[in-house]
């Protein structure tokens, strides 16, 4: 699957905009990019899924782990596609862990996604949680790769497509000045 191939599904489901948005952190972007509305139908999850694990099959993946909660829509279907098992990991006390009685074997050859990268933070606590179980983490997986470059992992690194989005505080959005008013897609007004 192309960088076009994926925007293009991106785009058909809504799962990215562009315009003038509020995001959730409360910045204004040109951009926005909610991953579940394409991952909602599972035929889609499987092609992103399957062309996302397509780099790590020499890789020989014991585990694929992602953050929860969003994340859990891309795991199974790069683990289906490795014959890996599908993992998540969620925060307790504000500590990235694996619960519900997820192990890793000494040694586990671990493969870690997320759909959007922004800032890498996820991944990287994710990273730090299999390490300290004894994993050894040997790739990052991302649908989309939104971090302009900027995160960097030691680790072989996918991405299904760039896209470049520019993020301003309320205050200084170009956006806001030229006249118009950021929207909170989803939100009703
Ligand atoms: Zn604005």
């Amino acid at each position: 699957m192309t960088d076009r191939e994926t925007l293009d599904l991106y785009e058909a489901t809504g799962a990215l905009l562009h315009g003038h948005f509020r995001l959730t952190s409360g910045l204004h972007s040109d951009v926005y990019l909610q991953s579940a509305l394409v991952l909602q139908h599972p035929v889609h999850a499987a092609a992103l899924g399957e062309a996302l694990a397509a780099p790590f099959r020499v890789d020989r993946i014991g585990s694929v782990l992602a953050p929860a909660t969003g994340d859990i829509l891309v795991s199974p279907e790069v683990a289906r596609a490795l014959g890996a098992r599908a993992l998540f990991t969620e925060r307790e006390d504000g500590v990235m862990r694996l619960r519900r009685g997820f192990t890793l074997p000494a040694g586990e050859r671990c493969l870690v996604v997320e759909d959007v990268m922004t800032t890498g933070g996820s991944i990287r606590e994710v990273i730090t949680c299999a390490e300290a179980l004894g994993g050894t983490v040997v790739g990052v997986g991302t649908l989309i790769d939104r971090s302009g470059g900027t995160a960097h992992f030691p680790v072989k690194r996918a991405a299904l497509a760039t896209v470049k989005a520019t993020t301003w505080k309320p205050e200084e959005c170009p956006l806001c000045r030229a006249g118009s008013t950021a929207i909170k897609p989803g939100s009703r007004v």
